[in-house]
């Protein structure tokens, strides 16, 4: 669609009425087609898995469902008349109380009923914005297209277009031509009508998808930071901005875990040459990043760290080497544990991967590989990759740590260490 752009706003940029007013002057700034995709309000999404969580064990979570439905209240409330606040709230606070009810009566399939209730968290928000805003809101689970892979739902790209063709069409012509269009990141909906969610911090990945299958002319990412920067400020001092990037740089920093961006969402971007910048919603005049096709020589180093990791280690039984046979092994159990590999090693007699931990998965794992393997493994950890680096950058990074898996190529150097 011609001069169609997409805004994608986080959870920081949502965080309270101050932070939706600021949104709404950065959308007032823009002219032209607009979709506006919107995350869940702060930490609303984590808010919402502690709830669910206790539902699902059987556990009281009225209280901590009640402060989520307050908060709510309390921004919309500032926002809006309080009649208004009712109609924008309640049907889902509703729908939402019902989930819950009968997840803590029958728990069933974990990652199914996970996305029934978590994807809630967006469609309050985008209520609320859509009608601080005044302008059309639009529900994206009709539109984005999923299989069941629940919580990590896998986009059925032809399905997805022709829902937003026709959306546009019954509509009589693009609607956010008009004004512009509030929808929610980071939910779909399988083809038996259930929600599904793409993954955490999928709503960046929900804005690529929209870009993409309404070929739009850009996307802007609003942050709480200046743009992409070479680290993340609250752990690294002195951080840079890279003022344009590559999306295969981007693709790459996205996949050691910096988490800026969603790592799915630059290929459709980049499938269709769809520039992405990456602005301050703090500071909406000044420059940002620029991902697009463009040839970089040097870049400053990148540091990416990851926390709360685990590292498993396969040996074996007879002491006989990790085989290809045995290999295949263990990758069929991490897929079905859809436990993800970050990083991992061979030696003789053992193969270690490290994977974000998860009990649950963890746990998973080790049931299914038992009986063939010896196993063990650490949590904790912290998985660091520094992309481009020069060897003061490593030294920098590695003294006084102390390393339990380390790994080298031409340009990127990772390692596992403790604490
Ligand atoms: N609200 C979701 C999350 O926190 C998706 C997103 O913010 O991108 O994971
Ligand atoms: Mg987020």
């Amino acid at each position: 669609m011609e001069n169609l752009q997409v805004y994608k706003f986080g959870g920081a940029s949502v965080k309270d009425a101050a932070a939706i007013l600021n949104l709404q002057k950065i959308v007032q700034m823009h002219q032209g087609p607009l979709l506006i995709v919107v995350s869940a309000m702060g930490k609303t999404t984590n808010a919402l898995e502690e709830i669910y969580d206790l539902a699902y064990r059987g556990e009281e979570y009225r209280l901590k469902l009640g402060e989520l439905e307050e908060f709510h209240r309390t921004v919309a409330g500032a926002l809006l008349e309080a009649w208004e606040v009712d109609i924008v709230l309640n049907e889902y606070l509703d729908e939402l109380r019902q989930h819950l009810r009968q997840i803590q009566l029958a728990p069933a399939d974990y990652d199914q009923q996970y996305d029934q209730v978590v994807s809630y968290g967006e469609l309050l928000s985008s209520r609320i914005v859509a009608w601080a805003l005044g302008t059309n809101w639009q529900d994206s689970r009709g539109l984005i297209r999923t299989d069941q892979t629940w919580r990590e739902a896998r986009v059925n790209w032809a399905d997805t277009e022709a829902a937003l063709w026709g959306m546009l069409r019954t509509k009589g012509g693009p609607p956010m031509a008009q004004v512009p269009v509030v929808t929610q990141g980071f939910i779909g909906q399988a083809s038996d009508g259930r929600t599904t969610t793409l993954g955490r911090e999928g709503s960046d990945y929900t804005a690529a998808i929209l870009a993409y299958c309404l070929r739009a002319e850009s996307v802007t990412i609003w942050k709480d930071v200046p743009g992409l920067l070479n680290a993340d400020p609250k752990i690294f001092p002195d951080t840079v901005r890279y003022s344009e990037i590559s999306y295969r740089e981007t693709i790459e920093m996205a996949y050691y875990g910096a988490s800026v961006i969603h790592p799915k969402t630059l290929k459709p971007l980049a499938d269709r040459g769809i520039p992405l910048r990456v602005k301050s919603f703090l500071d909406p005049e000044a420059p940002g990043t620029l991902i697009h096709d463009c040839q970089h020589p040097t870049l400053a180093p990148a540091y990416i760290r990851k926390t709360d990791q685990c590292l498993l280690s396969f040996s074996s039984k007879d002491f006989a080497f990790v085989s290809e046979e045995n290999l295949e092994v263990i990758f069929g159990a991490l897929a079905q544990a859809k436990l993800k590999i970050n990083v991992m090693q061979n030696s003789a007699i053992s193969f270690s991967v490290c994977t974000d931990f998860s009990e649950r998965r963890v746990n998973l794992l080790l049931d299914l590989l038992r009986e063939q393997f010896t196993l063990h493994y650490n949590t904790g950890l912290t998985l660091f990759t520094i992309k481009n680096y020069t060897p003061a950058s490593l030294a920098q990074l590695t003294v006084g740590k102390h390393l339990l898996l380390e790994q080298r190529t031409r340009n990127t150097f990772q390692f596992v260490c403790t604490a």
